[in-house]
């Protein structure tokens, strides 16, 4: 089917209290990898893009390849830009076939990330786009942006309340205490804070820095509201990982062979986080 956006998926998902799974892609085999575990599951899913990967292949690749893995499919695919305080790149993308797009001014002081993220809503909602955006920062390291684990603020539920208001978001990002890259220890969720937040606010929450909580700590945060988990740092893993054991286990030079295990290692991996976020069976649903 065709590319859709993440407000219909979310919302259904928010509300049979599951998560749809967000995957960021490196290229057109970790994209197609993605998606076909999406399929095997009968799940809905999000494809997503960090602004390096956008500029290192282009907008009209990127575009072409989820078209032609989604359109071959039959469960809703949302083509998602992750991360992204350029306007320019955010313009872009919407105008060559994104479905979603996460605007991040969160390192801004509160009102400018407002104006900022308004006049995404803007630019989206006149394309039918739909908008992640960000409140507090959140940890760990995201392409060039470094926060480091004591200046990391959590987002306040009155900002939260007063940030979501009036705003058309179909994803909402605030600071809990997760982080971005591998945790160093045992990451501390302020898990009243998110279920203070997604109550007030009433958008479903995104949950950033996935990689490496435990599935008990994923299904507290889906019950408190969490309707995307991002995975990022786990498919980076899964991507060389599986290149290199094939090589060093078989030491031929045919790259199919490599890419194929690459395929196949992301495909298990995501197919895994499907089942655990609940999302598997719900593509009919989402697809409404
Ligand atoms: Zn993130």
């Amino acid at each position: 089917m065709a590319l859709v956006t993440i407000e219909a998926m979310l919302r259904e998902a928010r509300d049979g209290r599951y998560a749809v799974g967000a995957f960021n892609m490196a290229d057109y085999a970790s994209a197609l990898a993605i998606v076909r575990a999406a399929q095997d599951c009968q799940a809905p899913v999000i494809v997503q893009t960090s602004v390096k990967t956008v500029r290192f292949w282009g907008c009209a690749a990127i575009v072409a390849w989820m078209k032609e893995i989604a359109g071959n499919l039959t469960v809703p695919v949302a083509l998602h830009l992750d991360h992204c305080k350029d306007l320019d790149v955010i313009e872009q993308c919407i105008a060559a076939g994104w479905t979603s797009v996460m605007i991040d001014a969160s390192a801004k002081p509160f009102e400018e990330n407002l104006a900022v993220t308004r006049k995404v809503v803007e630019m989206a909602d006149a394309a039918g786009v739909s908008v992640e955006a960000e409140l507090g920062e959140i940890g760990g390291v995201e392409d060039d942006k470094k926060v480091s684990d004591e200046t990391a603020h959590l987002a306040d539920p009155d900002k939260a309340e007063s940030f979501c208001r009036g705003l058309h978001l179909a994803a909402f990002a605030p600071a809990i205490g997760t982080a971005h890259g591998i945790y160093k220890g045992e990451p501390r969720l302020a898990f009243d804070r998110l279920e203070e937040i997604a109550r007030r606010t009433d958008v479903p929450i995104a949950l950033h820095g996935g990689t490496g909580l435990s599935d008990d700590v994923f299904r507290k945060c889906i019950a408190l509201g969490c309707a995307k988990v991002n995975i990022s740092t786990q498919i980076k893993y899964a991507f060389i990982d599986a290149f290199v054991d094939y090589h060093t286990a078989h030491k031929e030079y045919e790259p199919l062979k490599p890419l194929a295990a690459q395929i196949d290692r992301i495909r298990k991996e995501v197919a895994e986080k499907i089942e655990l976020f609940g999302s598997a069976g719900r593509a009919a649903a989402s697809a409404r």
